[in-house]
């Protein structure tokens, strides 16, 4: 059985966010809007037809109905009761959109991306970056001069848009919806959120393993890791990014008994150590030189968030996501793994690509 041709994105998207929680809004795009809401428009239908295209390939017989929810919050809704739907808060679009293009204004941050002569250095005062005060009050917006700056800036902020919807297309792909969540400990819902993380992180690069349309070659990742690797470096940064502002603030903790969501330097370990694996096995990368540039991306990423913020980069976030801490943490929910997966009904293809995690060095760390 084939999924059917004629799906009606927008009309299927509506009914069954009707259909599964009466609080849910679904959010209409009128079709002549312009700028930021024509981009968000159009990144939408880019993240359609990619996930169309994953479902057809993997050869899946239902296709899960995505769009954008009404609601100012940083949050998305999953639902599958028998039909799946994904939808992803309004808020979190806004506050994408606006931080992609207020770090690309930056002239600090990407230094040799376009012409940032052109670019005013500023620091955002104490609190404006919250995703949930930037998508209520909408900050004062900065858009880069440069037409190269901008058109990363649209072009990050669309991976990160798609990255949050992989993550949760992944919660109905590898059956996490079907699970009673109640009867999970924390712990399990961490293991849950790791495997929708990697699999988000694992599916993404892969994709931009043969992307034509992305950024300009810049050096010197080209000739440090190879033709294509600015693609994987502004693809993985861009995804970084969307979970660091999602979560303004390192959790050192670890919430190995609350928290149903992997504290944030566990959660950027486990998309670093995905990246890493997907870029030896899918992009010919050595191990060396993939944990190398794992690292390098969350150094860049870090150092920007903090020239948006003011706040220093901590660099302690590098010692708990890839030293020993992180290290147990991962390997504690590999091995819990283990117990989870059989559980689950996943609608097509394999589970969680995070079977092995390697050191920096091309060690050999976890295995499921
Ligand atoms: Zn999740």
């Amino acid at each position: 059985m084939t999924a059917p041709a004629d799906f009606d994105e927008d009309g299927e998207f509506e009914r069954r966010i009707w259909a599964s929680d009466g609080e849910l809004v679904p959010l209409h795009l009128a079709p002549e809007l312009d700028g930021f809401a024509k981009l968000a428009r159009e990144t939408l239908a880019d993240v359609r037809a990619t996930v169309r295209w994953i479902e057809d390939q993997s050869g899946a017989t239902e296709r899960t109905a995505i769009g954008f929810l009404e609601g100012s919050y940083w949050n998305a809704h999953t639902g599958s009761h028998g039909e799946d739907v994904v939808g992803v808060r309004w808020g979190v679009v806004v506050a994408s959109l606006i931080l992609f293009h207020r770090l690309l204004a930056q002239p600090k941050v990407f230094p040799s991306v376009g012409d940032a002569s052109g670019e005013e250095a500023f620091v955002d005062p104490p609190g404006v970056l919250e995703p949930d005060t930037l998508a209520v009050v909408g900050a004062s917006l900065r858009v880069p001069n440069d037409p190269e700056l901008l058109r990363i800036a649209q072009y990050m902020f669309s991976k990160a848009i798609l990255y949050v919807f992989l993550h949760e297309l992944f919660h109905v792909w590898d059956g996490h919806t079907g699970l009673d969540k109640k009867a999970l400990s924390p712990i399990d819902l961490q293991t849950l959120e790791m495997d929708a993380d990697a699999q988000a992180i694992d599916r993404l690069l892969q994709l931009a393993r043969f992307e034509t349309n992305g950024a300009q070659p810049r050096e010197p990742v080209e000739s440090k890791f190879g033709p294509g690797a600015t693609v994987a470096f502004d693809t993985l940064s861009s995804a970084y990014l969307a979970w660091r502002f999602h979560h303004s603030a390192i959790t050192h903790s670890l919430a190995r008994t609350g928290g149903n969501h992997p504290p944030l330097a566990h959660r950027m370990g486990i998309c670093l150590y995905t990246a890493a694996t997907t870029l030896v096995l899918r992009w010919g990368f050595s191990p060396e030189d993939a944990g190398e540039f794992a690292t390098s991306v969350l150094r860049s990423a870090e150092e920007a968030y903090a020239t948006l913020t003011g706040v220093p980069y901590d660099p302690s976030i590098m010692d708990i996501a890839f030293g020993p801490v992180g290290h147990d943490y991962r390997a504690e929910l590999l091995a819990k793994w283990h117990r989870v997966r059989p559980t689950l009904k996943p609608r097509f293809g394999t589970l969680a690509p995070l079977q092995t995690i390697y050191d920096s060095k091309g060690n050999l760390l976890a295995q499921a």
